[in-house]
């Protein structure tokens, strides 16, 4: 049955009947949901800020989930959208069919990808750009007559999405067990190169199709690597031909400093994965990207149909708001922004660490950081009940958007802010934080 909207106050109460009764949201508490309603309605947005129902500003301190780059209320992506679907709102990409947004959108990538990643496949995000990575390598193999090289390994920690492959590959354990049965030959190995040898050896290199990892772990906490590891999975694959997938959903587009998050750590990854920061989260849209050398080999050995394709690969205005939000990022010369905003945040993180003795290790690269809570920073004990979700609602109260993670006994504040954030901006970000802070240790006292 349908109601009558209107803009009164009543309004969000009955917003919120209609959420609670007909709503299942992604990735939520279903009780906290029914005994509260839905935590923030948001109305609007305006760079790094969201706005609610009751008209209260937020810092979106998490980019809302990791995607909004270029921050909310730009009017270029809405006028680009409205132009493409008045001119042409969908067309087919299948059976060699194109378009000219997704033909200019897969040539802007190959332009601003590392050297040898020339070639797109698009998706509707993260986790079908996953799954299109993990069937595409082990179709790739097949092609090349090794139709046993079928594993797919990751790293413990990482998070690759929710569709059946990605979940499957994802190493948090909490997503995994949501259901029961997963996809067959997923494997993952502990973070460092000698985990990843004794993995090899044990199981074959010629079982092992791929190697998946974010450049930073985002969602288990913003794990950073050492610097020489992706060097030394790199060459631990070339030596045993197995391909390297570089899960840039996070990383990519200037969050990390760099255009994309290998670029830090001097690798070229055989496939990539896209999207969130791709279109800024102003429309669906994911993509893979292959090197050259395994787009030759397909175009060599194709024995038939590519039978892989989404309703929606290079959606029409979804290409067309990818192009236009990469023109502003490059424009606006966001990624160094980024660069130097994450120095300045990562600043703050430092001094809010000589401020609170509840903060163990603060770390960041670009716009991407972490707060560790730690109940002693000598030996790294944690507290029992973890702190950083009353960290994260005195955030909120106080008008600060951000996540806490605390799976697998992590107790963690995570960032990642609009690319486009100013210095005050950061301040009033680490002041508010501050005040977060202090308040949880007035309780703990
Ligand atoms: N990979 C990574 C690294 C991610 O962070 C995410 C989303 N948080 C995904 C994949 C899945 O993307 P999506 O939610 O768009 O399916």
């Amino acid at each position: 049955m349908s109601q009558v909207l209107s803009t009164s106050t009543t309004d969000r109460e009955v917003l919120a009947e209609w959420d609670k009764k007909h709503f299942l949201h992604p990735t939520s508490s279903i009780k906290q949901q029914q005994e509260e309603g839905p935590a923030l309605i948001f109305t609007e947005g305006k760079g790094i800020y969201l706005k609610d129902t009751e008209g209260k500003e937020y810092i979106d301190g998490l980019s809302s989930l990791w995607n909004v780059n270029i921050g909310h209320g730009r009017e270029e992506l809405g006028k680009v959208s409205m132009e493409q679907m008045a001119k042409l709102g969908f067309s087919s990409t299948f059976a060699t069919f194109s378009h000219e947004p997704a033909i200019q959108l897969a040539a802007k990538i190959a332009e601003i990808t590392p050297e040898g990643l020339d070639t797109v496949f698009f998706t509707s995000g993260g986790s079908e750009s996953n799954d299109t990575a993990f069937k595409l390598v082990r179709h790739y193999w097949k092609l090349k007559g090794l139709p046993d090289k079928k594993k797919i390994v990751s790293r413990r920690k990482s998070y690759h999405g929710v569709a059946m492959g990605a979940t499957s590959a994802t190493g948090l354990k909490p997503f995994r067990d949501f259901t029961t049965s997963l996809a067959p030959d997923f494997y993952y190995v502990d973070s460092t190169p000698e985990a990843f040898k004794a993995f090899i050896e044990a199981e074959g290199a010629e079982t092992i199709a791929a190697f998946i990892s974010e450049p930073i772990q985002g969602t288990g906490g913003v794990h950073l690597p050492p610097q020489d590891y992706f060097k030394e999975i790199k060459a631990i694959c070339e030596e045993h031909n197995i391909l390297f997938i570089a899960d840039e959903v996070i990383t990519g587009f200037g969050r990390t400093g760099t255009f994309f998050g290998v670029e830090q750590f001097g690798i070229v990854p055989d496939l990539m994965s896209v999207a969130k920061g791709i279109t800024s989260g102003y429309a669906a849209l994911g993509g893979v990207i292959i090197s050259r050398e395994i787009h030759n080999d397909l175009i060599e050995l194709s024995d038939g149909l590519f039978m892989h394709g989404y309703t929606y690969s290079g959606h029409p205005t979804a290409c067309a708001v990818a192009l236009k939000n990469i023109e502003i990022i490059e424009e606006e010369d966001l990624v160094n922004n980024s660069k130097l905003m994450g120095e300045e945040m990562l600043q703050g993180f430092k001094w809010l660490q000589q401020e609170h003795e509840i903060i163990g290790e603060v770390r960041g690269l670009g716009l991407m950081g972490a707060i560790e809570i730690v109940k002693d920073r000598k030996t790294n004990e944690r507290f029992a009940d973890p702190l950083a979700p009353k960290i994260v609602a005195e955030s909120l109260k106080r008008g600060l958007i951000h996540r806490g993670v605390i799976y697998e006994g992590a107790d963690t504040l995570i960032f990642a802010p609009p690319l486009t954030i100013d210095k005050y901006e950061i301040n009033k970000m680490i002041n508010i934080l501050n005040e977060a802070i202090g308040a949880v240790k007035k309780e703990l006292a």
